[in-house]
């Protein structure tokens, strides 16, 4: 790791910390040239798998592009995909596994997005779990509607006619 102020290849660690919970540690460095400070942050990989079996690095940079696609032309901001693509690397880390299969990280990603838009959610999902017709939007939607309505029941304050 080379210094970022003058480029020299060594330095010394002087302080090691772990964050977030043991899952990454911060190592506080000082360049032996020019004696300068920076801190690096070593974490482990998680690998997704994909269908094909090939596996590639996790990448929240990915979930975003990949919920912002389905959020197209709706009421949400940046902040909230940000905020969904965190919640979706916690749940997939906190399974503590080195690889995990994409379809997992799909379904980790349904949930808080169900929540957060459902138009977004039945088009994401639409592509995730290849819907090939209209009866697989009916059940999705009635899926929605039920829940719903379960939200509805489960509410202190009638929610009225609807
Ligand atoms: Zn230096």
């Amino acid at each position: 790791m080379r210094c970022p102020y003058c480029r020299h290849a060594d330095s010394r660690v002087v302080d090691s910390r772990e964050a977030d919970d043991g899952q990454l540690i911060r190592r506080r460095r000082a360049c032996l040239e020019c004696g300068k400070r920076f801190t690096t942050v070593e974490e482990a990989v998680l690998a997704v798998v994909k269908r094909s079996g090939v596996t590639e690095p996790f990448s929240r940079t990915k979930i975003i592009g990949g919920v912002r696609k389905a959020c197209q032309g709706r009421p949400v901001d940046e902040d909230s995909i940000a905020l969904l693509a965190q919640r979706v690397e916690e749940t997939v880390r906190a399974k503590g596994a080195a690889e995990i299969p994409s379809n997992e990280v799909g379904l980790a990603i349904l949930g808080p997005l169900r929540d957060l838009d459902e138009v977004a959610y039945l088009r994401f999902a639409s592509v995730y779990r290849s819907f090939d017709s209209l009866a697989d939007f009916e059940h999705e939607i009635e899926t929605l509607r039920a829940a719903a309505r379960a939200r509805e029941a489960a509410g202190a304050e009638p929610a009225g006619e609807q």
